[in-house]
Parts: C-alpha cells; sequence; structure tokens
C-alpha cells in the first residue's frame, strides 16, 4: 500500500493516521522482514498487522555466485513457486535484476525463461521483497533496478507500475526513475500506457532482430506487434518523456548479424533519440543458438556506428552461475544442474 492508502486502512481500522508512516518507513526504509521488529509501534498494533498477514516475506533458497562477482538467487514464496534474482555489484553501484513473473508466455526462442512456460505473476509487495532480500545478501543497497528477470514486466503492467511507484516513494527507499530499467519483448499498448505516465524510467526494448520475419521467428510477440508497430510507439514514448529509448540486441552467430540486419538495424534506429546495446548472446543448454566472437561483434558495432546510431557493447555477467540475460528460469531443476556439477 501506498502510505495514503494505509493510513485509510488504519484509520478505518481504528488507529491514528500517523501510525502510517511509521509502518511505511519500516518496510520500505528499514526492510524489515516481520512485524515485531516495527519497535515504536504498540504491541496492539504489531499484533494487528501480523492477524492480517501484513508482509509478503520470501526466502533465499540458495545463492550461486560468479566468478565475476555476481550471484544468482533462488527466491521461494509461502505458495513454493520460486524465482530468481540476479545481484549485480560494480564498484559503487549495486544493481538488481528483478523477476516480475514466475516463468513467462511469450516464448522467445532464445530463452530459457520462455522455455518453461508460464506460472503466476508476481505482486508489487513480491517485487519489492527480492529487492530487500538481495540487499541483506549482498549488505549494501541497491543503486539500480532493471525489470529484466523472469518474465515480461508489462504483462504484469498494474503490479510492475505499482511496485515502482513505491520504491521511488519520498517516505521510502526515494529510488529516483532513472536508476530504474524497464525491460520488454515489445508490448505496444503497454508501452504506450508507460510513456503516457511521463516517468523518467530508462525503456529497454528486446529487439534482437531488425527483420519482421527473423523478429517473429525468434520472438512471437512481433506477429502481434511488428516493427511497423513497435518503432512508432518506442519513437512516441521517447517523445512524452524525453528519454532515450535502449535497443537490447543480442548477437546469435549466423542468424541476426549479417550485413543485411545491420543495414535494417540502421534504418529503424537512425534519427530519432535512441541507443543501442549489443551483447553477445548468452548459450542455453538444448537451443540451437550460438554466440558471436568477439571481434564479429565489434565488426558490426563499427558498422551501426558508421550509421551514426550510438552504440555500446556489453559484457554479460553471471554466465558461469545461469544468471545471464536469457539464461533465469532454471528454478529448483537448475539449482540441482549446479550441485551435480
Ligand atoms: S526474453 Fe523475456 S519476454 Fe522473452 S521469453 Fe524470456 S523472459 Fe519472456
Amino acid at each position: 500500500m501506498l502510505p495514503q492508502e494505509l493510513a485509510a486502512w488504519l484509520v478505518a481500522s481504528g488507529y491514528p493516521k500517523y501510525r502510517a508512516k511509521q509502518v511505511f518507513g519500516w518496510i520500505h526504509k528499514t526492510g524489515v522482514s516481520s512485524t515485531d521488529e516495527m519497535s515504536n509501534l504498540p504491541r496492539e498494533l504489531r499484533s494487528f498487522l501480523k492477524d492480517h498477514s501484513f508482509l509478503t516475506i520470501g526466502s533465499v533458497e540458495t545463492q550461486h555466485k560468479s566468478k565475476d562477482g555476481s550471484s544468482k538467487l533462488l527466491i521461494a514464496w509461502p505458495d513454493d513457486q520460486v524465482v530468481e534474482t540476479v545481484i549485480l555489484p560494480q564498484r559503487e553501484r549495486l544493481s538488481l535484476c528483478l523477476s516480475t513473473q514466475v516463468g513467462c508466455a511469450m516464448g522467445c526462442a532464445f530463452c530459457a525463461t520462455g522455455k518453461g512456460g508460464f506460472e503466476r505473476q508476481l505482486t508489487s509487495s513480491e517485487i519489492i521483497e527480492q529487492v530487500r532480500l538481495a540487499e541483506s545478501v549482498a549488505q549494501r543497497p541497491a543503486t539500480n533496478l532493471v525489470y529484466m528477470g523472469m518474465g515480461e514486466p508489462l504483462a504484469n503492467f498494474d503490479q510492475t507500475i505499482r511496485s515502482i511507484e513505491l520504491l521511488n516513494h519520498p517516505q521510502g527507499r526515494n529510488l529516483g526513475m532513472r536508476h530504474i530499467t524497464i525491460s520488454t519483448c515489445g508490448l505496444v499498448p503497454q508501452i504506450e500506457r508507460l510513456g503516457e505516465l511521463g516517468w523518467q524510467l530508462v525503456l529497454a526494448i528486446s529487439l534482437h532482430a531488425a527483420r519482421d520475419d527473423l523478429r517473429s521467428e525468434l520472438m512471437p510477440i512481433n506477429k502481434k506487434y511488428p516493427l511497423a508497430k513497435l518503432i512508432p510507439a518506442c519513437k512516441r514514448y521517447a517523445k512524452d518523456t524525453g528519454r532515450r529509448v535502449t535497443f537490447e540486441y543480442a548477437l546469435i552467430a549466423g542468424v541476426n548479424n549479417g550485413e543485411r540486419d545491420a543495414r535494417a538495424l540502421g534504418n529503424l534506429l537512425q534519427g530519432w533519440l535512441c541507443h543501442l546495446n549489443l551483447i553477445p548472446l548468452n548459450p542455453v543448454p538444448g537451443l540451437p543458438y550460438r554466440p558471436c566472437s568477439p571481434s564479429e561483434i565489434r565488426e558490426f558495432a563499427n558498422k551501426i556506428e558508421r550509421m551514426g546510431i550510438p552504440v555500446t557493447v556489453r559484457a554479460s555477467l553471471g554466465q558461469d552461475v545461469a544468471a545471464a540475460c536469457g539464461q533465469l528460469g532454471g528454478g529448483r531443476a537448475g539449482d540441482e544442474h549446479f550441485r551435480k556439477n
């Protein structure tokens, strides 16, 4: 609940309004794991909150640490469903990659989460709880959040948006909108809704192909929202918010790194407020796609740069523990794999 909703609920239940600010601070500033820790509340109010199962608490079942410093957490919910959350420490920054769904219905051909299908939506509380748990493991506060873990954030639009409202609230964490990235496979109506909010978030589009035939093969959502709909929606987003749109493009050897792919990408991205992130594909066991070599990536990046499009070549973190983009979703079975290997 937002502070005003919390206040209305507490007042209707016979408690003074000012308690709402205290409770909100305990949850979103202190990050308590139990209502018993809310030490400036009367015992009776703490019991009331407990009786209403007020806090959503998950538990970290396992942590896999990569040799590059990142870690993947397997977080279990009371209904025994699990999600994965990734901790990415980078000097003074601590970025967290959050999940928004258990599984995913989008079925992208290169993605481990998509392979497993959709189980359920996460609530905004479960999204925020990932932040609390990851911070307690990392023992430092998060500076950046990326909604890029398991699931399609914009297919869980209301809960995703609510979690951001709560994380951004000045009485709580007060995490700046510019420090939050939402990644989507390209749900056009939701991109438009997001743009209408006018928030200063970073919008990242998982593009991965600049031709409709190939994109529809890699990302089935493209059949519903082809590039002729997606790109204008992104341009409107940039216009509505004044924010540069980021495109993610995982280079897959022999699939999307050819001359005509570079030309098609140039045609889509030239001349407007956007930026391209090139990443090597992160391989998923059982899927036929392989990453490009570093020299192939550099060559592709040079072609795009020559067309005047800002490009960054990014390294993927957490590959050795299947924590990199596209590799999440192993769940408990994936954990078993790590134990055995
Ligand atoms: S890439 Fe994202 S949207 Fe596509 S299947 Fe994987 S989690 Fe879902």
